[in-house]
């Protein structure tokens, strides 16, 4: 019997496939053998179903990936959940740029989460949350200790495959814990570790989500540096400056040119000064990076 499914766990070369008929674990047998494509965690995949009561099947066939993460390594990812704390710690919005920029890059649609809201005592988080929603960015504030924005969390990574991003300390724990009373995951360990002989081996794991859509054990972006960017394409990754006129040059990196239209939107705050600066802060990495080769 065929049977369609999602590849949740893969440990040892056995495969958590997760059917509508419950969990059944496989073993890779198809034809993407022969293509050299190993099943990876996220996909889709059909089973063979080799025993209905023992819950055990082969996988047969892989379908094509929409994403593919490489650490962790999951495939289909959907969403970033960047997550940022209201204080302690304290945000820091180049980071969080950052993030942004790695995510769209890899083809992921990041949400700005602000947790610990209950903390920002000078509404300083609905300022800059009004920036990120001017800039085009779905943003949502929450509160994981109060039950403040859970629901609104919920709805947006309901049927999603999600990752959370961010530093340590923000709450993505917390937050996963919120969002599933059921999950109790330990705070500040998100990540699964299992022993393997000398070497400890991580394996990150999607948790199905009791609303519908799952969410990776493992933060996403452990490694945060640029590399992959150009500079010429950052500003790309800034969707506000569509907003701006045109610049005189057609292929204005809004620097140091002349007569250019998102410097004029920025002075004009039509374009957040915030936003500009971590632009200019990344191109600036970007360009002392590549000079360096
Ligand atoms: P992670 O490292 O991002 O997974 O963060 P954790 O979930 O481990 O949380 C770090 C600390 O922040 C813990 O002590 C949590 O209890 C606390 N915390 C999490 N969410 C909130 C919140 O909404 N408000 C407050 N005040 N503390 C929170
Ligand atoms: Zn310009």
């Amino acid at each position: 019997m065929k049977q369609k499914g999602i590849i949740f766990k893969g440990i040892g070369g056995n495969y958590y496939v997760h059917t509508k008929d419950g969990i059944y674990v496989c073993r890779a047998r198809g034809l993407f053998r022969k293509d050299g494509i190993t099943p990876l965690v996220g996909d889709y995949v059909v089973i063979d179903v080799i025993s209905e009561t023992k819950k055990e099947g082969y996988v047969m066939e892989i379908e094509k990936r929409k994403a593919e993460l490489m650490r962790p390594h999951v495939a289909n990812v959907e969403q970033v959940i960047i997550t940022m704390a209201a204080a302690q710690p304290n945000p820091n919005f180049i980071l969080l740029d950052k993030l942004i920029v790695l995510s769209i890059n890899v083809g992921l649609e990041p949400i700005i989460c602000f947790n610990k809201v209950e903390m920002d005592t000078d509404e300083m988080i609905d300022r800059v949350a009004d920036i990120y929603a001017a800039a085009g960015y779905q943003v949502v504030l929450t509160s994981a200790k109060k039950g403040y924005g859970i629901e609104t969390l919920r709805e947006i990574m309901r049927d999603k495959i999600n990752v959370f991003a961010g530093p340590s300390g923000v709450g993505k724990s917390s937050l996963i814990n919120t969002l599933m009373p059921g999950m109790k995951l330990r705070t500040g360990e998100v990540s699964v570790k299992i022993k393997r002989g000398k070497h400890t081996t991580r394996h990150s794991e999607l948790m199905p989500l009791d609303f519908g859509g799952f969410v990776l054990d493992t933060p996403g972006f452990s490694s945060l540096d640029l590399t992959m960017i150009d500079k010429s394409d950052l500003r790309e990754f800034y969707r506000e400056f569509d907003q701006a006129d045109n610049c005189q040059f057609r292929d204005c990196h809004h620097i140091n040119e002349p007569k250019c239209g998102v410097k004029l939107a920025v002075e004009e705050e039509r374009i957040s000064a915030m936003r500009y600066k971590s632009y200019c802060y990344l191109y600036e990495e970007i360009s002392n990076r590549k000079e360096r080769y």
